[in-house]
């Protein structure tokens, strides 16, 4: 059975997908025999992450419990460090063998000092894996910890722990040498590695830097990743800080452009989607994420009425913390198809954002469809296994996979003609040794360097008071006459 455009085209019986240097050259019908070893498989266009972060770590395992996403952040200062190589290629290999074929990798550096050496790391990753990876280089230069002034967070620690929270510049590299990295780190570029912008938010990088970061877009095509509205507490400092609107100082700039993704969304208003359709901005919908780190649900019926195209991320945070992909396809299905028989996401968009539009996000190949031309990207998965127990002919194969598939269905993951993962292994990499490895280093780092728990838990705390004041919807006073209130 193949499915060329799940949901949007009518699944074709037994078919011989042949391909050759990448791409898909013929698809024809075959008589399948019983014995058949492809007899009771699936074939999909292979999966996008529109948005992620390629931690090995999982999150919670050195202690960053699910929380809003400020006071998450301050916890992922605990990730014990680790060769960057092992970090990405367990996670690369992970969300291979639940479909993904392509990955936008929004960087955390472990040291900025040094980034381009962990995106080195990571290029040889992707390579090895065999999944297409777009490395967004982090950017920022402004509100570590909080969104506001770091005077005030710091009344809210203990007098002997003030010192935890330094001066804000003395925290960030300047924008330009972030930006000299990104060119530097293009040098690593290969088949299925390419670099991209990313100002992390809005919130934490400057105007100046956002302007140059557009600039630099439309002058060498690359695109640009950055988190936007992923938390209530993002908008009401937005609403403070720019009111004019912060969607509209973000075109003033020139940064919304069809090369922008944005990740999260979830409190975007109706002129502002208006504006990012206009704009052709594509979005990144990360619905367990939004759960587990309590910012909410993506507007998604917004997103559709105004037009905006969007992926489907896992965000590093997939709801039973396993990175599949098959399973968040499910989730957000369940979440955004409409209630009570509204009718907003449709198997024929969801498998649209997870293949075609997701996938834009990373790579401009107009692949994410099974038809001659298109990448040789194609997923196999148990479709026999997941229809066990149902009557010949009583449910169509689709709604069948929208109610049970997950990464355990995943016999075969092929990316540009190549075999990637092979009865629901990678073949690239030793995964599970790879684990281990990963495992044993991050206790013995541990081990030998314990973090510092009660700081961490003193910072957490005091942002939470922080928001709990409402500080940051407090701006500083106006600038002299003559001056925008904009920072
Ligand atoms: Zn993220």
């Amino acid at each position: 059975m193949c499915f060329a455009r799940p949901g949007a085209a009518a699944a074709l019986g037994a078919t011989e997908i042949a391909f050759a240097d990448g791409r898909i050259t013929a698809l024809a019908p075959v008589v399948a025999g019983k014995d058949d070893p492809a007899a009771g498989l699936a074939a999909l266009p292979a999966l996008a992450n529109a948005h992620d972060h390629g931690r090995g770590l999982r999150t919670v395992s050195f202690g960053a419990r699910d929380d809003t996403l400020e006071t998450w952040i301050a916890a992922l200062a605990l990730e014990p460090r680790v060769d960057p190589y092992l970090r990405a290629a367990v996670a690369f290999a992970r969300m291979a063998e639940s479909g993904v074929c392509a990955t936008n990798h929004c960087h955390n550096t472990q040291d900025p000092a040094h980034l381009v050496d962990e995106a080195r790391a990571v290029a040889k990753a992707a390579r090895d894996v065999g999944i297409r990876v777009a490395f967004a280089v982090p950017l920022m230069d402004r509100n570590p910890f909080v969104y506001g002034d770091l005077a005030r967070l710091r009344e809210f620690l203990p007098p002997d722990r003030t010192g935890l929270v330094g001066s804000a510049d003395a925290r960030f590299r300047p924008a330009r040498e972030a930006l000299a990295a990104v060119d530097a780190i293009a040098e690593f570029e290969h088949e299925l590695f390419a670099v991209q912008y990313c100002p992390v938010g809005p919130q934490w990088v400057r105007d100046e830097t956002l302007a140059e970061v557009a600039r630099a877009s439309a002058e060498t095509g690359r695109r640009v990743h950055m988190h936007l509205f992923e938390t209530e507490r993002q908008r009401r400092w937005a609403d403070a800080a720019y009111p004019g609107g912060l969607v509209r100082r973000l075109d003033e700039i020139g940064l919304l452009s069809p090369r922008l993704t944005i990740a999260h969304g979830v409190w975007l208003r109706d002129d502002e989607c208006a504006l990012l359709a206009e704009r052709g901005v594509v979005a990144s919908v990360n619905a367990s994420s939004n759960l587990r780190l309590r910012s909410g649900h993506a507007p998604v019926a917004r997103f559709v009425g105004a037009g905006i195209r969007f992926g489907i991320g896992l965000d590093g945070m997939a709801f039973d913390d396993d990175e599949d992909m098959l399973r968040e396809l499910r989730l957000m299905f369940a979440l955004h198809r409409g209630f009570g028989g509204i009718e907003t996401l449709d198997p024929a968009l969801l498998f649209r954002a997870a293949c075609v539009d997701g996938r834009r996000t990373v790579v401009a190949d107009g692949g994410g469809e099974l038809v001659s031309g298109a990448p040789a990207d194609i997923m196999l998965l148990d479709f026999q296994a997941m229809a066990e127990d149902s009557m010949d002919g009583a449910i169509s194969p689709l709604d069948l996979m929208l109610t049970r598939m997950a990464k355990g269905h995943l016999r075969k993951l092929i990316v540009a003609g190549r075999a990637v993962v092979l009865e629901g292994r990678a073949v690239g990499v030793d995964r599970p040794a790879l684990e281990s490895a990963l495992l044993e280093e991050a206790r013995a780092r541990w081990r030998d360097s314990p973090p510092r728990l009660e700081d961490t838990a003193a910072i957490q705390s005091a942002i939470r008071r922080f928001y709990e004041c409402g500080c940051h919807a407090e701006m500083p006073p106006a600038p002299a006459k003559g001056r925008g209130k904009t920072p």
